[in-house]
C-alpha cells in the first residue's frame, strides 16, 4: 500500500537517518566484539538487542512516514456528520521490537 502524502523527502531522511543509525551500530559492534574475547552466544545475544533497537527505530520511522504530514481537515464520523481535526496524540506502542513512541491522528 502507497501513502500518496509521504513525500520523497520525507522517504530521504528516513533512509538517511537509518543509513547513519546503521553505520553508527555496525562502528559500535565492531568495537565491542575486539574489545574482549567474546564467544558465539555473546554475539548471538548482543546481535539480537542491538537489532531489536534498530528494528525499533525502524518501526517508529515507518509509522511517521504512513502518517500523512498534512492530516485532512475532517473525516467522516460513524454518526454521518463531518468530524474535525483537532490534534495528533502521541502513544507509546508495545510492538514485537518493543516499545514505540508515536503520533497518531
Ligand atoms: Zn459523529
Amino acid at each position: 500500500m502507497t501513502n500518496p502524502t509521504t513525500s520523497s523527502t520525507q522517504r530521504e531522511r528516513f533512509v538517511q537517518t537509518l543509513t547513519e543509525q546503521m553505520a553508527k551500530l555496525a562502528e559500535t559492534v565492531s568495537l565491542w566484539v575486539s574489545s574482549e574475547p567474546r564467544t558465539l552466544g555473546e554475539m548471538e545475544l548482543h546481535s539480537m538487542r542491538v537489532l531489536k533497537d534498530l528494528g525499533a527505530s525502524m518501526l517508529t520511522g515507518l509509522c511517521h512516514l504512513y502518517s500523512p504530514s498534512y492530516p485532512a481537515p475532517t473525516s467522516a464520523c460513524a454518526c454521518g456528520q463531518d468530524a474535525t481535526f483537532v490534534r495528533r496524540r502521541p502513544a507509546t506502542v508495545k510492538t514485537v521490537l518493543g516499545a514505540i513512541r508515536v503520533v497518531r491522528p
